[in-house]
């Protein structure tokens, strides 16, 4: 049987405002997207939170055995600062800054971003669309919304037209409970209002002016797509046009995925979304981290140290078990002192994991591994808790070093219990690279080597050429070069 159907999942549901048991469309089956990062520069510190609270959803959703389509997007296009204008495409003025083509912007920063989520164990998405490669999509549903009304021309760029989805019954703000009126106070005069309607309006496909570099012909003429479409075109491609999750940073909800709602309905009649995820900010003594402000720091270096804010380095398990001792929905405020704190935290559950294997177990158990692996479970159970998870975690912390101190008792089979939740919640649910367990890959590797290049030497002794050659020919195929020296065989791979 699969696991969902003992354990019962809640989640904070941004548009009801409440925590819902979670129930799929599609039984076993979930369809979860998450907006990607905007590359034009690198991901800093707070982005790969955002990020890493999806990793760990994901992560606990494939445990729960339910069967994940996890889309995350890569925004390569139309993700403008301000206003529709080309001093503030953020791809053509970085292009411009550093000398590069649009797309080698694009490729840097996607590599980049690519490397800081490998070195922080990030599972990949099941799918990674671009908005680039999305262009027909996001014109086909531009020039459905045209037709259906919901959208009009102006002057070479076409808007949705907010009062038009109001007036039709729908309810554009439902996701940050505002209404029109107040969304227009809120709406500062920005490029592109004179050819709007009304002031609420937002762009699905924007003119491109001559010196827009990066722009695509349309039914409109030459232009870009909006930020917004993308996400519904890329959901809705993939996804279906209702799906089961949504996710993304808090400052996300308005306007990007009102927008969203708004072009998802407009264009099926249906909700596109069941659940809306909304992770909070990282803030860095106080503030929030953001590119826009200075304060910021990257991944990097925090990870190889010799910054101004930190005092040492701290690897990259250290910034993960950081990051999850804060509830996703939660401020978290990085600072030298949390991470020192959690340094020490993390070094004793990978000490406790450790000493589990020193155990010896006795006939009964003293300690009650059942309550305590459910409670693990019913923290991530109830919205993801995960600093829930880890004080739990420590708790049986706490069991394996009162078995060691022989001061309680515990049988084989929940002494392997307790090991393996240990182990399932650190390294597959919270994403912790098992650090010995690769080291120990390694040394067995290395060990293995070893006993080819010692065989491979009785095979020369015994003027065996034919083996002592296949032996080396075949570890060549694996990467693995043997170099014969006066000293003896070396190896490198
Ligand atoms: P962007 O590349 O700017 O679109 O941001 C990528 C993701 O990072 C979005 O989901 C943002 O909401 C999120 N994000 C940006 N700044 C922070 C921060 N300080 N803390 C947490 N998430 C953030
Ligand atoms: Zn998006």
């Amino acid at each position: 049987m699969p696991l969902y159907t003992n354990q019962k999942l809640k989640i904070y549901n941004t548009l009801s405002g409440e925590k819902e048991n979670f129930n799929p469309i599609i039984e076993g089956a979930i369809g979860m997207y998450v907006c990607g990062p905007t590359v034009y520069s690198n991901v800093h510190l707070g982005n790969v939170r955002t990020f890493m609270s999806f990793d760990v959803i994901y992560r606990y959703l494939k445990h729960l055995d339910y069967k994940v389509r996890y889309v995350r997007n890569i925004t390569d296009a139309g993700h403008l600062t301000d206003d529709g204008s080309v001093e503030n495409d953020r791809f053509v003025k970085q292009s411009r800054l550093e000398k590069l083509e649009p797309m080698e912007v694009v490729q840097k920063y996607t590599v980049d971003f690519h490397k800081v989520l490998d070195h922080f164990n990030f599972l990949p998405p099941t799918i990674e669309p671009t908005a680039t490669g999305h262009i027909l999509e996001q014109i086909e549903l531009t020039q459905k919304l045209i037709n259906d009304g919901f959208a009009y021309v102006s002057q070479g760029s076409v808007y949705f037209d907010v009062l038009e989805y109001n007036k039709r019954g729908m309810n554009y703000g439902e996701l940050n409970n505002r209404n029109v009126e107040e969304l227009l106070s809120n709406t500062r005069d920005l490029d592109g209002q004179n050819e709007k309607k009304n002031p609420q309006d937002f762009a699905l496909w924007k003119k491109a002016s001559p010196a827009h570099i990066m722009r695509w012909n349309s039914p409109w003429g030459e232009g870009f797509p909006g930020w917004h479409l993308e996400c519904t075109a890329m959901s809705t491609k993939y996804l279906g046009e209702k799906f089961d999750i949504h996710g993304g940073g808090m400052d996300l909800k308005f306007p990007h995925h009102e927008c969203e709602i708004a072009q998802g309905k407009a264009c099926n009649n249906t909700t596109p979304v069941n659940y809306w995820m909304h992770t909070n900010m990282l803030t860095m003594n106080g503030l929030r981290m953001s590119k826009s402000t200075g304060n910021y720091i990257l991944p990097m270096e925090l990870i190889e140290g010799g910054n101004q804010f930190f005092e040492k380095e701290f690897n990259a398990n250290t910034v993960r078990f950081c990051f999850l001792q804060a509830h996703y929905r939660s401020v978290l405020d990085i600072s030298n002192e949390a991470m020192i704190a959690s340094e020490k935290g993390f070094i004793r559950l990978m000490e406790g994991i450790q000493l589990c294997n020193e155990i010896t177990p006795s006939e009964t158990s003293s300690v009650d591994i059942t309550t305590w692996k459910q409670n693990c479970y019913d923290a991530m159970n109830d919205d993801f808790n995960t600093p829930i998870l880890i004080a739990n975690l420590f708790e049986g912390v706490r069991f394996v070093n009162v078995l060691n101190d022989k001061r309680e008792t515990i049988s084989a089979e929940d002494l392997a219990e307790l090991k393996t939740t240990l182990e399932t919640f650190t390294f597959e649910i919270l994403g912790i690279k098992n650090e010995k367990a690769s080291n120990n890959t390694t040394q067995k590797l290395e060990g293995v080597i070893e006993m080819l290049i010692e065989m491979r030497k009785t095979a020369r002794d015994n003027k065996n050429w034919a083996l002592s050659d296949e032996i080396r020919d075949k570890l060549l195929a694996l990467n693995i070069q043997l170099k014969d020296g006066k000293d003896g065989t070396s190896y490198s791979f």
